[in-house]
């Protein structure tokens, strides 16, 4: 496995993986890995020939009040996951590599940016658009892998890749959660017992939500996110958001009839959890 932390000595090593006709897999993170992640890192081993993981905390899509200084860095732990999950090549660029001096170019996918999480992290997805677009011209991987957990990105990148023909097909895996509903997030380690505890109320309330899309018929997004409400308002200090959107154009929709996500966005202490589903009436 190699470590790399410039952009030219991975794109030299692509290309000659790519004249060897190799396939390649990317798995884009911000470390402190997880079972999420690796839940990504063993998808991309088994369709691939060659699997590259990124490992970058993107100063561009954190805002100047967020966690961007101590979001967690546990390297060497990373490094060691990787290895023992057969990953090929990590690309570990400093900022000042994907940021030089003087960096002016920035990639906005309209509208989808400025909704859900948009709202509450302005120019949260420009950042993460920007990163994921330079990391693909770097890597130019044949599929790229990323988690439901962030269901907003993986639509706004889908677009993106679209819109600028990248040739890469993104692939988007399920959730992964603790026993207990939780979903795993390096955002995790922030939480203390009680919080934690807490936060269970995100799952809880999307499962909630389901059943009383699937069984009970309710179809009115209002009445779901009110008795999601109920749920969650106790439990944490703020709710950003709560809401159910078409799971395809991410529309807000008023009454369920296809497939929606729905997605919820609070501050439980300090620390800002997201968690979602989606459901099929
Ligand atoms: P991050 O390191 O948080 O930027 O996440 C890197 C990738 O892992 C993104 O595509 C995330 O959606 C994905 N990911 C994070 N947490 C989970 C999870 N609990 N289940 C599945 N994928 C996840």
């Amino acid at each position: 496995m190699k470590v790399i932390k410039k952009s030219e000595q991975v794109q030299n090593i692509i290309k000659k993986l790519k004249q060897q006709k190799k396939s390649i897999g990317f798995v884009p993170t911000m470390g402190a890995l997880h079972q999420g992640h690796i839940s990504l890192i063993r998808r991309a081993r088994k369709e691939n020939d060659i699997v590259a993981v990124s490992i970058f905390v993107n100063p561009a899509q954190f805002g100047p009040n967020e966690d961007l200084k101590k979001y967690p860095r546990p390297f060497e732990k990373d490094v060691g996951i990787c290895k023992s999950e057969g990953v090929d090549v990590i690309f570990a660029p400093s900022p000042k590599e994907m940021y030089p001096e003087n960096y002016l170019t920035y990639i906005t996918v309209e509208k989808l940016s400025d909704i859900m999480c948009g709202k509450f992290r302005h120019g949260h997805f420009r950042g993460v658009a920007t990163i994921v677009a330079k990391l693909f011209n770097i890597v130019q991987p044949d599929r790229a892998y990323f988690g439901l957990k962030d269901f907003q990105q993986s639509v706004i990148v889908k677009k993106m890749v679209t819109d600028l023909n990248f040739p890469v097909k993104i692939i988007s895996s399920p959730i992964v959660r603790e026993k207990d509903g939780l979903a795993l997030s390096s955002r995790n380690v922030y939480l203390s017992f009680t919080e934690r505890k807490n936060a269970l109320s995100l799952s809880r309330s999307l499962q909630t939500a389901k059943n009383l899309i699937k069984y009970k018929n309710i179809k009115s997004a209002e009445k779901i996110i009110s008795e999601m409400r109920k749920i969650i308002s106790p439990k944490v200090d703020k709710i950003d958001y709560i809401d159910i959107h078409d799971a395809e154009t991410l529309e807000e929709i008023k009454y369920i009839k296809k497939k929606v996500v729905i997605a919820v966005a609070v501050i439980v202490g300090k620390t800002r959890l997201i968690d979602n589903i989606i459901v099929k009436r």
